[in-house]
């Protein structure tokens, strides 16, 4: 079984902690003991960032609470029946009770958990499973949830996913597993940080039990500690929304070195019913003027302006015959009689989309039709007709409905292998 050293210890630190029994000291209303115990939760575990810059935080259970409290190198607990808030204070913390009395000063790290497993915990109104972690800053509170990694999933594709019913269940394993790999892939990353995941899109978007929902939790159950490995490595499980028929070789989507399981391949027409299967955006040249002229001056840090386009073509077409799958390469746009050179998914921030240039391109997986042009010779408007939406790279999100939505019955097992090439799936615990 392999789970990360780091955590091990970590866990090991928390489980065999003996803290001498301490007398109760508690204000009325407050948390009523000062005593000893230990914390649990179960392995593997993941460090989930909830938030770093809040100066103070409430947080409680459905039932009773531990609070575990260190400083200066030793530590206590209290049990409380109601919440407590925490707050920053000189680089240390207070802890209050729910009326605002104070209980403790100069604390270093709190540790919240409910007193029976499996109950959630409150943090500013929102639940969250496992327990929470509070450390102070130099300015504010990190708060940092501690949770099994299968409870932290039940927190993470719901969103990913949308809206899903029980003939999609084939789908959603095989979407939970991409994202356990993630997970177990990327424990211990940020190496000397308190935490594992950010729950931004920067790692995966985490929200705790507040997105939980029934048929994906299920799911999550269903392939508890299925990973996805290529040569016994945990794949980089990426994934995009719809491919249009092939996905992608990575190295052809951005600058990465090439991988043997993310390599272009058919959809067979699994994603066809995706809004987004085929998609089209006409400019005309002076919205595609002002658009370069924005990405170059953001680029080159002073102004740059272009106001004519005398041509644009896709560079390398002929490609596309034999490889189907393929992406754009390079599109090449002479303005002002300057020829401009953009590549890979970097097009699609270039580009953006026709309604509004905030909202970047579909995909690069598109065509140049319909191009006009003025008297004076320059491009008046041009359509780029596309397929799919996302970078295209990995597991296609609309293809592997498709997939569990077929007759043939497809299981997550055959999805994942379509898309991430060569593969085993394997149980870790
Ligand atoms: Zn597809």
């Amino acid at each position: 079984m392999i789970i990360h050293r780091k955590n091990l210890l970590y866990t090991a630190a928390l489980l065999g902690a003996i803290f001498p029994a301490l007398c109760s000291c508690s204000p009325a209303g407050g948390p009523v003991a000062r005593e000893t115990r230990a914390l649990h939760v179960k392995m593997p575990f993941v460090r989930a960032l909830l938030s770093d810059n809040h100066t103070k935080t409430a947080i409680g259970g459905r039932s009773s609470i531990a609070i575990e409290c260190y400083r200066d190198g030793g530590s206590f607990v209290y049990y409380s029946p109601k919440s407590v808030k925490i707050k920053a204070a000189g680089g240390r913390m207070t802890l209050l009770s729910s009326s605002g009395a104070t209980i403790e000063t100069s604390l270093e790290r709190i540790t919240v958990s409910p007193r029976s497993g499996g109950r959630q915990l409150w943090l500013d109104g929102k639940p969250y499973r496992g327990m929470l972690r509070v450390s102070s800053g130099e300015k504010a509170l990190m708060i940092v949830n501690i949770l099994y990694v299968e409870d932290y999933l039940k927190g993470v594709v719901p969103p990913e996913l949308g809206p899903v019913s029980e003939i999609d269940i084939e789908a959603i394993k095989a979407q939970a597993i991409a994202a356990r790999t993630y997970t177990i892939a990327h424990l211990g990353q940020y190496s000397s940080a308190l935490y594992d995941m950010k729950s931004d899109v920067s790692d995966q978007l985490y929200q705790g039990m507040s997105v939980e929902k029934k048929i994906i939790t299920d799911a999550i159950e269903k392939t508890e500690g299925e990973v996805a490995r290529y040569n016994g490595e945990f794949i980089n499980a990426y994934y995009h929304s719809t491919c249009g028929g092939y996905t992608d070789n990575i190295e052809n989507v951005w600058e990465k070195e090439a991988r043997p399981y993310l390599v272009s391949v058919s959809c067979r027409e699994m994603c066809r019913p995706s809004k987004y299967y085929l998609w089209n955006e006409t400019l005309s040249g002076a919205e595609l003027a002002k658009r370069i002229s924005n990405y170059e001056t953001n680029l080159r840090g002073r102004q740059v302006t272009y106001n004519r386009i005398d041509s644009i073509y896709i560079a390398g077409t002929e490609l596309r015959s034999e490889r189907p799958g393929l992406r754009t390469q390079e599109l090449v746009v002479v303005a002002n009689n300057i020829r401009l050179v953009y590549v890979r998914d970097r097009i699609r921030w270039v580009v953006g989309r026709s309604a509004n240039p905030n909202l970047i391109l579909r995909s690069d997986h598109f065509e140049l039709t319909n191009i006009r042009y003025k008297s004076d010779g320059s491009v008046s408007k041009m359509t780029f007709s596309g397929r799919g939406y996302g970078h295209g790279v990995g597991l296609c999100q609309m293809g592997a409905l498709g997939m569990a939505r077929a007759e043939m019955g497809y299981s997550y097992r055959d999805i994942l292998k379509r898309y991430y090439s060569e593969i085993t799936i394997d149980k870790l615990y």
